[in-house]
């Protein structure tokens, strides 16, 4: 299997390279030159697999130069019961509607399925090259913690890892700042979560800096990390039709909601539809930062600015320019580079794209629906799930449930991704539901745990200082 890059430019790369490399040579996106496919007995053959082991088949069709046995070590590492006590709980919470549980890794949100297997994925590959990587990125809580989560202790990474001083929670700062691992390098830049990440687009925009510093990311365009996630599309399809008949299970279709921010979570979704699991509607859930609900419903693609970007009560899609949404793209104008380019060259223009003329098909075609959730629909949403089955959600996955309910259709399960856990983010659950949740010891232990963090003034050259003397060489 060969990737290659939705602007048509470079030479197509392997799944290794494509790890190691993020974005394409010509600013465009790694996709598969084909998507593979998987029929009805190949799909019945994974019933009986743990998840680790269904890893292995669904990456082994897209990681086709790594060895099947090599692949089922790197799996079984990252998926290991020491990393995810429970891989994926499904939780009925009525009305047809059922929680798929993919935050039961450390850092208590969905980003570590795809980042624990990432870590394990490009250790190995270093390790083939005899290469070192120095991962630099800016968080603004959950995709930093993930990644140092996953990347601690390895031998031939390490992390720098920006975050904007005195604007996480106490939670966030704990799971990144506590991290003791000699690899893990965390800095807290006076500014904000947008000085952080213009200081990345700097020093990665300084192709000599980046190349003798070995500089990397991990952000959500990485196509290592959509493809870990598609695996729990097929995951949950097993577990959802385990109660059915045989005859009934082929071809029985179910919609998955999926609380979206930049278009990565959802996007596995539709490719996991595109090699052919019953998906019948991937349901797209926005909050106030809605640009791809607006996308979906009316077919021009408008991002905002940082300024025009509210801070809400599900921050973790507080995103208003979805990169991943060209890998969508790519498939909408039928594969063709040239009309991608065209667009994005409209974009850069006016400001918008427009795909009016193929809104019919959005759905029809493609299974994708959109809606958004408000501040107010989140309390809501939080206190009548806890209300009907006692169960407490985040509000990221309050969104979800919000929106997955204007489209549940009788017959059709309707499966809500759910990625974080409420405690994550106390304040607002004590909003919606009026009490304190109570923290596990371990979390507990967590929050007191001593800290380990570098503060640094809104500068590039003090971020090259520290890079140079302690990146790995
Ligand atoms: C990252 C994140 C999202 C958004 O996922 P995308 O892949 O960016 O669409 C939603 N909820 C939580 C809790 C997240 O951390």
């Amino acid at each position: 299997m060969q990737y290659i890059s939705t602007r048509g430019g470079g030479q197509p790369k392997t799944y290794s390279e494509a790890l190691l490399e993020g974005l394409a040579v010509d600013g465009g996106l790694l996709v598969p030159e084909q998507l593979p496919t998987v029929d009805a007995t190949t799909l019945e053959s994974w019933r009986a697999l743990d998840y680790a082991q269904l890893a292995t088949e669904v990456l082994g069709l897209f990681a086709t130069d790594i060895p099947r046995e090599d692949l089922a070590a790197l799996c079984a590492a990252a998926y290991s019961p020491a990393v995810f006590s429970t891989p994926v709980p499904l939780t009925p919470i009525g009305d047809g509607i059922t929680l798929v549980g993919l935050s039961e890794g450390p850092t208590l949100a969905f980003k570590d399925m795809a980042m624990q297997f990432l870590g394990q994925a490009l250790e190995y590959a270093l390790e083939r090259t005899g290469g070192v990587l120095n991962i630099v990125g800016a968080t603004s809580g959950d995709t930093g913690s993930a990644a140092e989560h996953a990347l601690r202790g390895k031998d031939r990474i390490s992390v720098f890892m920006l975050s904007p001083q005195g604007r996480m929670s106490p939670f966030q700062r704990a799971q990144m700042y506590s991290l003791q691992d000699a690899n893990v390098h965390n800095i807290a830049v006076d500014g904000v979560f947008d000085d952080c990440q213009n200081l990345v687009k700097d020093l990665a925009g300084d192709l000599d800096f980046k190349n003798t510093q070995h500089l990397g990311a991990v952000n959500s365009i990485n196509l290592a990390r959509i493809t870990a996630q598609v695996v729990y599309y097929f995951w949950a399809w097993l577990r959802a039709t385990d109660d059915l008949g045989a005859a009934e299970r082929e071809g029985f279709e179910v919609s998955f909601a999926v609380p979206s921010g930049n278009f990565g979570n959802i996007l596995s979704g539709f490719f996991a539809r595109g090699m052919g699991l019953p998906i019948r509607r991937l349901v797209l859930a926005a909050n106030e930062n809605n640009v791809l609900d607006d996308f979906f419903r009316t077919g021009v693609y408008r991002p905002r600015s940082a300024a025009q970007t509210l801070a809400t009560s599900s921050p973790s899609m507080d995103i208003s320019k979805a990169s991943n949404l060209e890998r969508f793209i790519y498939d909408l104008v039928g594969r063709d580079p040239q009309r991608v380019v065209g667009a994005w060259d409209d974009l850069s223009r006016t400001g918008a794209f427009d795909f009016t003329a193929d809104l019919p098909r959005f759905a029809e075609e493609f299974g994708i629906v959109s809606g958004t959730s408000t501040h107010a629909d989140r309390l809501a949403t939080i206190r009548a799930v806890h209300e009907a089955s006692g169960t407490i959600i985040d509000p990221h996955t309050a969104d979800g449930v919000k929106v997955a309910r204007s489209f549940v259709e009788d017959g059709v399960p309707m499966l809500v991704l759910e990625t974080a856990k409420p405690e994550k983010f106390g304040e607002t659950i004590t909003e919606a539901l009026g009490i304190e949740l109570p923290l596990s010891d371990e979390l507990q232990t967590l929050l007191a745990a001593p800290q380990r963090v570098t503060e640094i003034p809104n500068d590039e050259a003090t971020l090259r200082t520290i890079i140079e003397t302690s990146a790995l060489h």
